[in-house]
């Protein structure tokens, strides 16, 4: 049993839920994130840089 949950914002992999576990974080903002590119961009109130959130 999975869900796609959305993709990644920073490098587009499919991030699915399985068996009620996310493969990746979502952060305050909405934004989905894969377990390898939070580990690049920490969840500290950045976002990442290729999806600034003030342009949209
Ligand atoms: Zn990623």
């Amino acid at each position: 049993m999975e869900e796609l949950i959305g993709y990644c914002s920073v490098c587009g992999k499919d991030i699915y839920c399985r068996m009620g576990f996310l493969e990746g974080v979502v952060q305050e903002d909405k934004i989905l994130m894969c377990f390898d590119c939070s580990t690049n961009f920490p969840s500290t109130g950045t976002s990442p840089p290729s999806l600034p959130a003030d342009s949209i």
